[in-house]
């Protein structure tokens, strides 16, 4: 399975105007909050908790910890401290909560809202040290670990009792647990296993004055009042840093099918989605959409075949999984009937891991293709799926006369309502992003939808966010915060909008 790493992808940052504590970045001016900068005094004290070596401040050490995974955002943190235990955040917290330091938690740095890195001058906590797997329960399917475990050696550590994660991301080789349940995480089989707010079962996490709260829960039902961990789950590190997540690992299947479809309607796609829904039950893993438009980006980005002929408007991906076999027959039958009656024009299917692998792929890798243009402006939303294509055309013809427009698609996950809604450009343009940004959002919160399915507000959707929440419900965030984190020290300029901190 394919993994993206942060190297492997170099694009134009997104232009950032400095002057005097102040940013604009997309079309947002964001002024330095009245935070404390990081002295050669707190330098010390941090290299007393962590030691010499686990303190940044070298120009080139600290870098890699400055750039989102997107490059939509470069901060300029000069301190990045890598703390190896819970007693450690506590301690660090603690002292920036006394000196007014801020905070930007970072796990493996994959987010796309630019939540990850530090806008200013923040102190980058590093996560990736508290790596260690603490326990794997083969009766129960509970695993505990550190929030700093890579997903993939995760994914790896319990296949190998017989037993899977409940989430799968393209990110997977890069990306950190902790940083999946922060910015509750989707992927690929939310539609079979659900969202991270579901599997996760408990959580210790630190507060910003440095107070450990243990809910690290292990128990499926638990009924004691306020489910705290819904607190940190989702909330970017705002709230609080995770440190130990527990998680319900489904049974690993014995088996699984894939299969790869041609289309010639949106409307078809949806009349073979309510057909795998009848037919596959509780065997449907996977239902995925990729336009021409994504498909032919894979192809002649990546140069990735198409598993199928690439002359179709539509694709989907079917994956199911099960532990009965016979699944890939009673898939072809069903395909072969929906050809047949005219709902599908073509399909390839597999059963065997290296082709399974390869089709995923086309899928998985569909974000790096439209990033080989240059510069990608991606949305992550949800929508009612009888309108869930209309934005993309609709996009596709405002922007019909843009000159350096290389491709307007959406794939996403239908099972879920999610779209993942691309402009792929040459180069950063901030009055296109002021012309799309609006017309989306705008459109999003017409139809009810949400302008983040998966991937967080973070920094770039924070003045955006009214357009989901409600005044009562930012009222009730904000009080949150200001319990939570008085001095607003973690994560400043992330997820509240402005006004609202
Ligand atoms: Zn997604």
């Amino acid at each position: 399975m394919s993994s993206f790493s942060i190297e492997r992808l170099s694009r134009p940052l997104a232009k950032h105007v400095r002057r005097f504590g102040t940013k604009v970045i997309n079309n947002v001016r964001t002024t330095r909050g009245n935070y404390a900068k990081v002295t050669s005094a707190d330098v010390q004290h941090f290299k007393s908790i962590l030691g010499e070596g686990n303190v940044l401040t070298g120009d080139q050490d600290v870098q890699p910890y400055n750039v989102d995974w997107m490059k939509y955002m470069s901060g300029e943190s000069r301190t990045v401290l890598k703390p190896k235990t819970t007693e450690d955040v506590s301690a660090i917290l603690e002292y920036c909560n006394d000196k007014m330091i801020a905070v930007c938690p970072q796990a493996g740095n994959t987010s796309i809202s630019g939540g990850s890195v530090a806008l200013f001058d923040e102190v980058v906590l590093s996560m990736q040290r508290m790596n260690n797997i603490i326990d794997f329960n083969p009766l129960s399917g509970v695993l505990v670990c550190e929030a700093g475990c890579v997903l993939e050696s995760l994914m790896g550590h319990v296949e190998s009792h017989g037993f899977m994660m409940p989430l799968d991301l393209g990110s997977k080789g890069s990306c950190q647990i902790g940083g999946n349940v922060s910015t509750n995480a989707g992927g690929i089989r939310v539609i079979r296993y659900g969202t991270l707010q579901g599997c996760v079962l408990g959580l210790e996490a630190v507060t910003a004055d440095g107070s450990v709260l243990d809910c690290l829960n292990t128990m499926r039902k638990d009924n004691t009042g306020y489910h705290l961990k819904h607190l940190f789950i989702g909330s970017e590190g705002t709230l609080g840093v995770v440190t130990k997540v527990a998680i319900l690992c489904p049974i690993l299947p014995k088996h699984i099918s894939v299969a790869f479809i041609g289309l010639d309607s949106y409307e078809k796609v949806l009349k073979l989605f309510s057909i795998a829904r009848q037919e596959f039950a509780e065997t449907l893993s996977s239902f995925e959409l990729m336009d021409n438009t994504t498909i032919t980006a894979v192809e002649d980005n990546l140069k990735l075949g198409c598993p199928i002929a690439n002359v179709h408007p539509f694709y989907v991906l079917i994956e199911l999984a099960t532990s009965q076999p016979n699944l890939n027959r009673h898939l072809e039958n069903i395909l072969e009937k929906a050809l047949d009656d005219s709902i599908i024009t073509d399909a390839t299917t597999a059963d065997q891991t290296s082709t399974i692998n390869k089709i995923w792929k086309v899928r998985e890798r569909s974000i790096e293709a439209l990033m080989k243009y240059g510069y990608v402006y991606a949305y992550d939303i949800s929508t009612p799926l009888n309108c869930f294509y209309d934005i993309v055309e609709l996009l596709r013809d405002k922007l019909k006369d843009v000159a350096d427009c290389k491709a307007v698609c959406g794939f996403g996950h239908i099972g879920d309502g999610n779209l993942h809604l691309n402009v792929a450009t040459r180069e950063y343009n901030k009055e296109l992003s002021g012309i799309i940004e609006p017309f989306v959002y705008g459109w999003t919160s017409e139809c009810r939808g949400s302008i983040s399915a998966e991937h967080g507000i973070g920094y770039i959707k924070r003045n955006y966010l009214e357009r989901t929440k409600n005044g009562k419900a930012l009222g009730l965030m904000q009080s949150l915060k200001h319990t939570m984190d008085p001095k607003c020290i973690l994560n400043p300029y992330k997820v509240i909008p402005p006004s609202e901190t």
